[in-house]
């Protein structure tokens, strides 16, 4: 015989499965729930300030959720547009590092990710040595 705790938990499970499942059927639509604010403007307009590779620091990340099932998922601005969540693409070329950037670092070269939908971009430090 199971006791209230046991009884308890094994319906929490239980609701679990059936937000799983509810999750996995789901035709999300997502929404932006932290603004992309943080990222800053470069010299260009629409190219955004991504990756600065002198300093080590990592992509910064923007959480969307799912309005339909509260689903949540991590991008990175480096990978993803932020409006329409879809992956950026490279530029074939780089170029000249204050193009783009206020300060002058000679060892890291742009290259400029660029949403193929619309006018926003990423511009991240690639090295080019
Ligand atoms: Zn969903
Ligand atoms: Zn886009």
């Amino acid at each position: 015989m199971t006791n209230r705790v046991d009884h308890i938990r094994s319906s929490i499970n239980e609701m679990e499965g059936t937000i799983k499942s509810l999750q996995e059927d789901c035709e999300h639509e997502f929404s932006i729930t932290e603004p992309h604010g943080d990222l800053e403007e470069s010299k260009v307009q629409d190219v955004y300030l991504g990756l600065v590779s002198g300093f080590n620091r990592p992509g910064k990340n923007f959480y969307i959720t799912c309005t339909k099932c509260s689903i949540k998922r991590r991008h990175t601005y480096t990978h993803t547009c932020p409006r329409c969540f879809e992956q950026l693409v490279q530029d074939k070329t780089m170029s000249l590092r204050d193009r783009y950037w206020k300060d002058f670092n000679s060892y890291y070269s742009s290259r400029v990710y660029r949403c193929p939908n619309m006018d926003f971009a990423v511009v991240n430090d690639e090295w080019d040595q």
